[in-house]
C-alpha cells in the first residue's frame, strides 16, 4: 500500500492496524470523523437545498473560504479562555507558520469581509455558507471532531430588526423541515461595557463560592467567569443558581436594543423564550444571543441544533472599521438526528443490458441518448448473463430495463422490460429514448 516506508512523522496512529507481516491491513476513518456514504448522501443534499433555498429568498449569497486559517485568527475572534481555543483547534505548523483547520465558520467570513474591503463596496452584506468545522472534542452522538455547519452572517446591519427576522427565519425553516418541537431562547449579553461589569458582579457572586466549583470553572473564575454559566457539571450549575442576570445590568443603549428585538419578535408572532442565562461558547457576541433546540428525533443530550448571536466588535478588532455583525451557525448532523428518515424522492433509473460484445458500443450510444434526454440510465457492460443484469437494474430500483443482442441490433429493435408492471415489448432502437423519457423516467 505505501511505497515507501512511514517516516516517523507519519506514524501508524489508532486509526490503523498492522497485520504481523507489517503491511497495513485495515484503515479506519479518524475517531470523531465520519464517511458519509452514498445512500445517506440524499438526506444530507435535501438539508442543504432547503437551508440554501431559505438563505437566498433572505438576500444572503455564498461564501467559500479556506478550511485552513493561521491560528491567531481563532485566537483573536473566538477568544483565548474558551475550550475551542484551549484545547480543541487542530493546530499544525507549515512553513514556519501556524495554522489551524476552522473550528467555525465566522471567523474566516469576518476575516474575508475585512480583507476584501467589502463594506467599502456595499452598506450591508448577507452571506452563507457550509461546509466541514473540527473541533477536537469527545465524540459522542451529535457531537463530532469533523461536522458539518451551515451560517449566515450580516455585516453592517446594526439590527435590532435584522435579529428578528434571522430568528424568524430559523424557526421557520426549522418547522418547514419537520421539526415542529423547536424552540428559540433569546438573550442580550450586552455591549463590552455591560460585560465587563456583568463579569465583575458575576465574579464578585461565585467567588465566596469557589470552593464548591468544579476545578475547571476555578480556573475560569478570574478571566471568564460567564463561561462558569454555561457548565455542564451539577455542582457550577449548583453554585450558579440565584447567579445576577445580565439582563438587569444592560445599559440604555443595550436595552433599548434588546426591548426592540422582543417588540419585533412579538410582531412577527415567532415564538421565542427569554433565556437570562444564556452564554455561548465563543467569546466574541455582543447583545443578541439565542439558540434553537429540539428533542426530535434521535438526538439526545446534544439537542442545541442552532447557536448564534451579535458580534459587533470583531471586525474592528480583526483591522477592518465599525462595521456591526450578527450570525449563527447550525449543526447539520444534529439536524438530521432531529428529522430521523425522511421520505426522499428516487427518480426511477433506467438500465441497459447488452448481451454479446457488438452490443455494449450501442448499449453506450444508448445510455449517452437516454441521458441526454434526462433520464438517469445505468449500462451494464460486464458482459453477464441476463439473469444477472436483470437482478442489477432490479437492485437499482430501476424502472426499465432495455435488452439488447445482436440479433435485436440486425433488426434495429430492442427489447423494453418494464420492470414495475412485468410485461415486455419489442420496440424499434430509435424509439425507446423517446417512449422512456415519457413514460416518467425523466427527471
Ligand atoms: P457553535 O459554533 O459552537 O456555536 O455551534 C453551532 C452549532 O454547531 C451547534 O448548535 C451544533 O448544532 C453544531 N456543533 C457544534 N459543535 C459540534 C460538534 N462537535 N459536532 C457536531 N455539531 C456541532
Amino acid at each position: 500500500v505505501l511505497d515507501r516506508p512511514p517516516s516517523p512523522e507519519h506514524k501508524r496512529g489508532a486509526n490503523s492496524t498492522r497485520s504481523p507481516g507489517n503491511s497495513f491491513m485495515s484503515y479506519r476513518a479518524v475517531k470523531g470523523m465520519n464517511d458519509i456514504l452514498p445512500d445517506e448522501v440524499a438526506r444530507w443534499h435535501a438539508l442543504e437545498r432547503a437551508f440554501r433555498e431559505t438563505a437566498e429568498l433572505h438576500g444572503y449569497a455564498e461564501i467559500r473560504t479556506p478550511v485552513v486559517e493561521g491560528t491567531e485568527l481563532f485566537v483573536r475572534s473566538i477568544g483565548e479562555a474558551t475550550d475551542v481555543v484551549e484545547k480543541e483547534m487542530y493546530t499544525f505548523s507549515r512553513h514556519s507558520e501556524s495554522l489551524t483547520l476552522r473550528p467555525e465558520g465566522t471567523a474566516g467570513a469576518a476575516r474575508a469581509y475585512v480583507e476584501h474591503k467589502t463594506h467599502a463596496k456595499e452598506p450591508v452584506s448577507r452571506w452563507y455558507y457550509l461546509g466541514p468545522m473540527f473541533r477536537a472534542e469527545r465524540p459522542q452522538r451529535g457531537r463530532y471532531r469533523q461536522f458539518y455547519q451551515a451560517g449566515c452572517e450580516i455585516f453592517g446591519d446594526p439590527g435590532p430588526a435584522c435579529d428578528a427576522e434571522m430568528i424568524d427565519m430559523l424557526v421557520g425553516m426549522f418547522r418547514r423541515l419537520g421539526i415542529p418541537d423547536v424552540v428559540a431562547s433569546v438573550g442580550s449579553i450586552g455591549g463590552a461595557a455591560t460585560r465587563e461589569r456583568y463579569r465583575e458582579t458575576l465574579r464578585a457572586f461565585l467567588q465566596p463560592k469557589a470552593g464548591e466549583l468544579s476545578e475547571h470553572a476555578r480556573t475560569r473564575l478570574e478571566q471568564n467567569p460567564l463561561r462558569i454559566l454555561d457548565s455542564k457539571d451539577p455542582k457550577d450549575q449548583a453554585a450558579c443558581q440565584g447567579a445576577p442576570n445580565i439582563l438587569e445590568v444592560l445599559d440604555d443603549a443595550d436595552r433599548a436594543h434588546w426591548d426592540a428585538l422582543r417588540a419585533h419578535l412579538d410582531a412577527l408572532g415567532t415564538p421565542y423564550v427569554v433565556d437570562p442565562l444564556l452564554v455561548r461558547g465563543l467569546d466574541y457576541y455582543t447583545r443578541t444571543l439565542f439558540e434553537l433546540k429540539s428533542s426530535a428525533g434521535e438526538l439526545g443530550a446534544q439537542n442545541t441544533l442552532c447557536g448564534g448571536g451579535r458580534y459587533d466588535d470583531m471586525i474592528r478588532e480583526l483591522g477592518g472599521p465599525a462595521v456591526p455583525a450578527i450570525g449563527f451557525a447550525m449543526g447539520l448532523e444534529r439536524i438530521l438526528l432531529a428529522l430521523g428518515p425522511m421520505e426522499l424522492p428516487k427518480r426511477p433509473p433506467c438500465s441497459v443490458a447488452p448481451l454479446g460484445a457488438r452490443a455494449v458500443s450501442k448499449a453506450l450510444e444508448l445510455g449517452r441518448a437516454l441521458r441526454d434526454a434526462g433520464v438517469t440510465a445505468d449500462v451494464d457492460g460486464r458482459g453477464n448473463s441476463l439473469k444477472s443484469m436483470l437482478r442489477r437494474a432490479d437492485g437499482l430500483g430501476a424502472r426499465y430495463c432495455i435488452v439488447i443482442g445482436d440479433a435485436e441490433l440486425d433488426r434495429g429493435v430492442v427489447q423494453l422490460k418494464d420492470l414495475a408492471g412485468h410485461s415486455q415489448e419489442e420496440l424499434p432502437l430509435g424509439d425507446v429514448v423517446a417512449r422512456v423519457a415519457h413514460s416518467g423516467g425523466a427527471a
